[in-house]
């Protein structure tokens, strides 16, 4: 007999026992207590004596207490077998196997509660006012109709003076439904919302009832802290952290669903795969923080410009993944990925600045594109890839040959840092010609790689992989100082010196040491700044407007010309551009493709050319390639040209017999 056991018996004729908390068995055990207990203990008679379910509930809310830490004093209303009362009291104790135990003893308690009906026993004592000790423990008593006859002062703490248990469900009908179950059982568990003195809470509660006076006790566990918690594990594995947006897991459950409802409805339904365009310069230039904070104004502006019933996902990084159900065609979804892109594409206001941003977008549907979800994620990822290659800010649906076209890709990606290492580069130059006198004077380089296996790669095709790659600041630098020395090498050779312009890529205009490297490369080479000029797209220059003004300041300090690409697919005004010191307007080729087609279009390029003249701009048309256009512009008073009409780009030779044959301005001839 241990020590501990020997404590036990000599509280006979007291009941007295100890349980193991962890096991929730009760090793140790005296007469009293196993005649006490019988009924309630699986296995009395082995070692082995289990607490049977009603026990363990009572144990429950105590033990889960003190596995948090707190050492409450045990104290517990016990009817025996025979309908006795016992108060049972115990404190916690350590056990010999090192385990926490609790000692209990059990006091008879007949004087309190051998009460009748009302509530009074002999004594006059009130049955209740026992409930008023438990100062850790919030428990109360409920007559038969619900009404409260007593309760716990922690029990008032927390809930307040509550008469009708009605008044603690946070749910209309809870408690009638409570009550109805309750009914059914004598004793319950459950989890459930209650209106406490801190507004509404989730608790456990446990309700008991006394058979002999039909009064029924309730004890309750805020558990709160316990469901937030459950809640966060879940939104942490379920949700992005930085957008608050569902992530990759729950797409994957969505689009499973999405695909079972589809099956059985027989509907389709479908994806927009969407990337941002350059965000990793973004990222580069400015640091990670904003970056993240671009990326979460992006996820609302997107979020706020999709249906409700669209759901949009965040797959990381700059990736996102819309998802639209029930769709009824193809146009739906377009409708969609424009809406989107026109929303995203305004400017946000990021880390004191006014940075913009676009987005490309792969279309993928269910059926007509793949029958499962990772096919069908696939291919929007495909058809994405292919819009980004297409020039950014655009979407493409899905075609049969995508997937193909990004082995391609990732084969030529692999090429890319070799080429750049054994000069697998030529520029191409571009004759730019004079309206009206049609003579040359100047030219455009236009980089190609003669791929040792695939031939010549248009730059349509490998620059967008350098900028991804990082590639295209070496790449970039490899063009301009190839474009000087070809100037060099024209003018040694004795030719009239022309205005050569170069193109910049956004992720290379971010470059924080271009300047420099520019003038290094004019020192070099020897070559005139004033016959170097930069061509900049407009949405380059958006991303942070304040810094490319600063740079473009400094390009002009070095005597260099500049010049805006592709005008008219961005977003700027001319009014925006005059305060940017830059000399020429590059009109897109879109517009002057439609020339004669289309009388809107025409209307723009006159009014352009005109509020560009009066703004001292001077406007240079590219991709020429009719007669009538060139009447056109040179009605409009357009000062240059570029195009197939005169030429395509040609190879240095090429283009030396073009000017040979066409000649070059006389203005240049006399600058030489
Ligand atoms: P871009 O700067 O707008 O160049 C004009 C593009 O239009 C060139 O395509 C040119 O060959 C083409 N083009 C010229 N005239 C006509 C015409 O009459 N009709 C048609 N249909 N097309 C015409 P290319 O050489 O394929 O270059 C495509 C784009 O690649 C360029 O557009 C430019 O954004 C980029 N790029 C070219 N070289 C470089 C470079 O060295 N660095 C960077 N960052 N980008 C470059
Ligand atoms: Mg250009
Ligand atoms: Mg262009």
């Amino acid at each position: 007999m241990t020590d501990l056991s020997s404590v036990l018996h000599s509280k006979l004729p007291l009941a007295a026992w100890v349980i193991d908390i962890e096991s929730a068995t009760v090793p140790l055990l005296n007469c009293a207590a196993k005649k006490l207990l019988k009924g309630s203990l699986e296995d009395i008679n082995s070692r082995q004596r289990t607490l049977c379910g009603a026990l363990k509930k009572r144990f429950s809310l105590y033990l889960e207490s003190h596995k948090q830490g707190h050492l409450l004093p045990f104290m517990w209303l016990f009817k025996s077998k025979e309908g006795k009362y016992f108060n049972v009291i115990g404190s916690v104790i350590t056990l010999e196997n090192g385990r926490k135990g609790l000692s209990l003893e059990a006091h008879p308690a007949s004087h309190l509660l051998a009460s009748s009906a009302d509530g009074v026993d002999q004594d006059g004592v009130t049955s209740v006012d026992f409930l008023t000790q438990f100062t850790t423990l919030p428990v109360a008593m409920f007559d038969r109709s619900g009404t409260q006859i007593g309760s716990s002062h922690c029990f008032t703490n927390q809930f307040g003076e509550v008469k009708h248990i009605q008044e603690l469900f946070a749910a209309a009908g809870a408690a009638n439904h409570f009550m109805r179950r309750f009914s059914e059982h004598s004793c319950l568990s459950q989890e459930i919302r209650l209106v406490t003195k801190n507004g509404i809470r989730w608790h456990l509660i446990e309700v008991s009832l006394d058979a002999k006076t039909g009064h029924f006790y309730l004890v309750t566990q805020d558990i709160q802290e316990k469901r937030d918690h459950e809640i966060d594990v879940y939104r942490l594995n379920n949700y992005d952290a930085l957008t608050n947006l569902p992530n990759r897991k729950l797409l994957y459950q969505q689009l499973e669903n999405a695909l079972f409802n589809a099956i059985k409805r027989n509907r389709q339904f479908g994806l927009l795969y969407l990337d941002l365009d350059d965000f990793k310069v973004i990222n580069d230039h400015f640091g990670h923080r904003v970056g993240d904070e671009l990326i979460q104004q992006v996820a609302e502006r997107i979020k706020s410009s999709i249906p409700a019933e669209a759901c949009l996902y965040r797959l990381g990084g700059d990736e996102f993944v819309v998802v639209m159900e029930n769709t009824k065609s193809l146009t739906e979804l377009e409708r969609l990925a424009e809406m989107i892109m026109q929303n995203a594409a305004q400017t946000y206001p990021v880390a004191k600045m006014e940075m913009m941003i676009t987005a490309s977008i792969g279309i993928a549907s269910y059926p007509q594109h793949a029958n499962d979800v990772d096919n069908l994620l696939k291919n929007a990822d495909a058809a994405m890839y292919r819009a980004k290659s297409a020039g950014h800010n655009l979407y493409r649906i899905y075609e049969n040959d995508m997937a193909d076209n990004i082995n391609a890709h990732l084969t030529l990606g692999g090429g890319l840092r070799k080429g750049i290492e054994e000069e697998q580069f030529v520029l191409y130059y571009q004759p730019k010609i004079r309206l009206p006198d049609e003579t040359v004077v100047g030219a455009e380089a236009l980089i190609r790689w003669i791929h040792p296996e695939l031939g010549m790669i248009s730059p349509d095709q490998f620059i967008p992989l350098a900028e991804e790659s990082g590639l295209i600041l070496p790449l970039g630098e490899w063009v301009i100082r190839r474009a000087c020395r070809q100037l060099q090498e024209w003018r040694e050779a004795g030719h009239a010196p022309i205005r050569l312009s170069v193109n910049l890529s956004s992720r290379q205009f971010m470059q924080a040491n271009l300047v420099s490297m520019v003038e290094r490369v004019l020192c070099e080479t020897g070559v005139d700044p004033q016959y170097l000029e930069l061509e900049l797209t407009e949405s380059m220059l958006m991303v942070d407007a304040q810094q490319s003004i600063e740079k473009l300041h400094s390009f002009r300090k070095l005597g260099l010309t500049l010049s805006i690409d592709d005008f008219g697919t961005g977003y700027s005004s001319l009014a925006y551009l005059k305060k940017l010191p830059i000399q020429t307007l590059k009109i897109d080729r879109s517009f002057i493709n439609d020339l004669g087609i289309d009388d809107d279009n025409d209307t723009i390029v006159k009014a352009t050319i005109s509020m560009a003249n009066n703004l001292n701009l001077k406007v240079i048309a590219e991709g020429v390639e009719s007669r009538s256009q060139v009447d056109a512009l040179n009605g409009y008073e357009c000062a240059e040209v570029q195009g197939y009409l005169f030429a395509k780009p040609l190879a240095s030779t090429e283009f030396l017999s073009y000017i040979m044959q066409h000649g070059v301005s006389n203005h240049q001839m006399r600058m030489m």
